[in-house]
């Protein structure tokens, strides 16, 4: 097992990975920058290396500093959470060069799935069904109208290297065709560093639904279920729960087996989520896959009752999985909370949390780096809790769900609490009737 392990990362996640490496006997050191000088993962940790000012791009983000503070910590492994570093293929390959164990899988396994065209072509060739689309990058407007006159319209042209939500485009008609082409390319070089984009028809009424899986060194693959994450905006996920009120047990015995396939046929280790987009008629579709662990993961953790983040060290410093059968049990809900207002466009509201409640109870569950007197500071995402239920129904999950939001208290910036209130209280979403466009249509007032 390893002795110390760094981790590059900040806020909630970085306190759940410290909580994971001291129940496990390992030391912790962290890296933080000038704005996270008062964090709770500084404090918690049991060393800390200031890496650089607030800008993501020159500390969180800047490999030579990360590296550096690993070798003066005398790091033997580095995780790197979710967001900032976690999916850069140079990332992983120059800790592997450095004598570091990356907590993730290879640099090339996340080159292949971070390329979201080579990634639906591998699970192709898995025969795991992939959401129809183009074949590979569409390069120039013959070959982008060709793929989408073939498919039907609405489609969606999709950056290759696209991910946390952007890098979309739904297209209605030939008409926009060409325009949306255009942007997409400038929009997905400039964000991204890569005009690649590629077409999929673009599947609605339909449900995100992912599956967690795991690799060990070993080539043993196993999937911990599924998680329901169609609550959405503007393609981010507010809420995710497992089990999805749309799946039953058939699909999920097959959705798990494609999953597994898939991660197998690529010799997968680590944690990883294969997402797929599951229609009214329970076809399911490979979307993408992401080879870290995910702001979500909890959900997953309360009803199968395995520390994922314990298992995923593991497998890293070599483990065995376990053969034990995963079961799940009951019914768990995620809502994220967030430093925006709901009533102004979900904007960002950071500043100084001059009072805080968390709630508490049977199950109830609070993975936050927020306290009384914090400065969410503004250069970073929003999420400031993850706040987590488990019961036995989907019905008492709702209504824990709804308690639990109703004692928590954060005063000083504007949240996503009370949005969420009114989410759990909504009729369709109390009767598992949604899908990825039920936020389009929610209207939220306070
Ligand atoms: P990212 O990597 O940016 O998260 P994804 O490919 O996972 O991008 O897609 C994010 C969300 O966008 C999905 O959860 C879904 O709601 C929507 N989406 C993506 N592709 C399609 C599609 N072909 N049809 C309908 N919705 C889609």
């Amino acid at each position: 097992m390893f002795k110390k392990i760094l981790i590059a990362n900040r806020g909630e996640i970085a306190l759940r990975i410290i909580r994971a490496c001291h129940e496990l006997g390992i030391k912790t050191a962290v890296v933080y920058s000038e704005a996270d000088r008062d964090s709770l993962h500084v404090r918690f940790a049991d060393e800390a290396v200031c890496i650089g000012p607030p800008p993501a791009k020159e500390s969180y983000l800047n490999i030579p500093r990360i590296i550096a503070a690993a070798e003066i910590t005398n790091a033997d492994a580095i995780h790197p959470g979710y967001g900032f570093l976690a999916e850069n293929p140079s990332f992983a390959e120059i800790c592997a060069s450095s004598g570091l164990t990356f907590i993730g899988p290879t640099s090339e396994m996340i080159s292949l799935m971070g390329d979201k065209a080579l990634a639906r072509e591998t699970m192709n060739k898995a025969e795991v069904p992939v959401v129809p689309g183009s074949d590979g990058i569409v390069s120039d407007l013959k070959m982008v109208r060709e793929a989408a006159q073939g498919l039907g319209y609405p489609v969606m042209i999709k950056a290759a290297a696209g991910g946390g939500g952007r890098g979309m485009r739904i297209v209605f008609n030939d008409e926009e065709l060409e325009k949306s082409f255009q942007t997409a390319g400038t929009e997905a070089e400039a964000a991204f560093g890569s005009p690649k984009v590629y077409v999929e028809k673009f599947l609605e009424p339909s449900h995100h639904v992912e599956i967690q899986v795991m690799g060990d060194r070993l080539g043993n693959v196993i999937h911990f279920g599924e998680r329901d994450c169609s609550i959405q905006r503007r393609h981010q996920k507010l809420v995710e729960e497992s089990p999805s009120p749309l799946i039953d047990d058939d699909l999920r015995e097959r959705m798990g087996a494609a999953a597994v396939k898939g991660a197998k046929a690529v010799n997968y280790l680590g944690a990883g989520t294969i997402e797929f987009l599951v229609d009214n008629e329970k076809n399911f579709y490979f979307m993408e896959m992401n080879t870290r662990i995910q702001v979500e993961h909890p959900v997953t953790e309360e009803v199968t009752g395995v520390d994922l983040l314990k298992t995923q060290i593991s497998v890293a410093a070599g483990e065995r999985l376990s053969k034990r059968k995963i079961k799940p049990h009951g019914h768990a809900i995620e809502c994220r909370i967030n430093a925006e207002d709901p009533l102004h466009d979900f904007r960002p509201s950071p500043g100084k949390i001059t009072s805080l409640h968390i709630p508490g109870g049977f199950r109830v569950r609070v993975d936050t780096h927020a306290y009384a007197g914090y400065e969410i500071p503004s250069h970073y995402d929003s999420l400031i809790a993850k706040l987590i239920v488990h019961a036995p129904t989907r019905n008492e999950a709702i209504n824990k769900m709804r308690q639990a939001l109703e004692e928590f208290v954060i005063e000083g910036v504007h949240t996503t609490i009370q949005f969420h209130k009114k989410v759990m209280m909504d009729e369709s979403f109390r009767n598992g009737k949604y899908d990825i466009g039920f936020l389009e249509k929610f209207v939220f007032t306070d």
